[in-house]
């Protein structure tokens, strides 16, 4: 019995002096509940981590919870990926969550701290077997790659890699903001001279700026360009509730359209040849071949198909790349773009 007193009295000392380390050090879990009230969620969680992993994982998720419900959804990552970012199920909805509105934001400070985040998640779901969440999580951290990849290239002289990156990244409109990734691919294309491409995304991007004006009316009704391309359909991606440019900004690349449809010829997306069926109509860009369904990875510079004739690969991490894409980015930054580990061109 008084054992008991001295140690209620013990624990009333603590709390007076702010040592709830010292009552959770005594095997008394009620200390954890006291940091959370008082909003120390950092404290809190570090002395988790101590009392091991089911104790750490219980107080993350309710971290999680209390964070996103705030619309906290970088914080959470930055504080998750402290702690290791944990691979367990109940965990992954979190991850998910904070992926989603991420790549929302368009912010490129948000993703680098969700790039981070998912590296760790999708080395620790490696580690288990690779099931669809390893899968799933994998294209989110490709995603977020090569959205970060974009403005840096964009901010170097890098045209061919710019505009390969922003025609990649179309594959992608149901996780990305649709409407700038058209916008994107245009301008890259355009800079690069690939006026056939940017005719066609431009087009799109301006369908998709009256489909946002105007919502009622959503006139998308024509997805031929695409067919048979991995570019999901206009119908499958979620609009935007407000347009990116002005309305005279808009007629500036209407004109441009307008203006190269005068040459009368038509426009189409280039293609190659499938390696494995030889179909000769394939999305240059593709990642799936609609015909005998082969795929290819993406290239870690630029996201275009890793074609076996051009494929070499990162000589530490050992992920693919397309040798002209490699060797233009080497010759800038001189290291990989995906481990980040000194790199010399093929
Ligand atoms: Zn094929
Ligand atoms: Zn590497």
């Amino acid at each position: 019995m008084w054992i008991e007193k001295i140690n209620q009295e013990k624990k009333q000392m603590y709390l007076a002096n702010n040592k709830i380390d010292k009552i959770v050090a005594s095997g008394d879990m009620s200390g954890l509940e006291v940091l959370v009230q008082q909003g120390r969620w950092e404290e809190c969680l570090g002395l988790a981590e101590k009392q091991g992993p089911d104790f750490l994982n219980t107080y993350l998720m309710r971290f999680s919870k209390a964070h996103l419900q705030q619309g906290q959804f970088k914080e959470t990552a930055r504080v998750l990926t402290r702690f290791g970012v944990p691979a367990i199920p109940q965990m992954l909805s979190v991850y998910k969550t904070i992926t989603i509105e991420v790549l929302a934001t368009i912010n490129e400070i948000e993703m680098q701290i969700l790039r981070e985040m998912l590296q760790k998640l999708v080395k620790n779901l490696e580690a288990g077997a690779k099931n669809t969440h390893y899968h799933e999580f994998h294209k989110y951290l490709m995603v977020v790659h090569l959205l970060l990849l974009k403005g840096e290239c964009g901010r170097k002289n890098l045209p061919r890699v710019a505009s390969a990156l922003a025609t990649s990244l179309l594959r992608y409109t149901k996780d990305i903001r649709a409407d700038q990734a058209f916008l994107d691919a245009g301008n890259a294309n355009r800079k690069s001279g690939a006026n056939d491409m940017a005719y066609i995304f431009f087009n799109r991007y301006i369908d998709l700026y009256d489909a946002i004006e105007d919502p009622e009316n959503n006139g998308i009704s024509d997805n031929q360009d695409f067919e048979d391309t991995d570019i999901p359909s206009p119908y499958e991606i979620a609009l935007p509730e407000k347009n990116l440019l002005s309305a005279t900004e808009r007629d500036e690349i209407r004109d441009w359209v307008l203006e190269v449809n005068m040459d009368g010829t038509e426009k189409s997306l280039p293609t190659r040849c499938c390696e494995y069926c030889q179909f000769d109509g394939l999305y240059e860009a593709s990642l799936h071949c609609p015909q005998c369904n082969s795929g290819w990875e993406p290239c870690i510079v630029s996201g275009y198909p890793l074609v076996k004739a051009n494929s070499i690969s990162c000589k530490f991490c050992n992920m693919g790349a397309l040798r002209d894409h490699w060797n233009d980015y080497i010759d800038v930054f001189q290291n990989c773009p995906w481990c980040n580990s000194m790199q010399t061109q093929y």
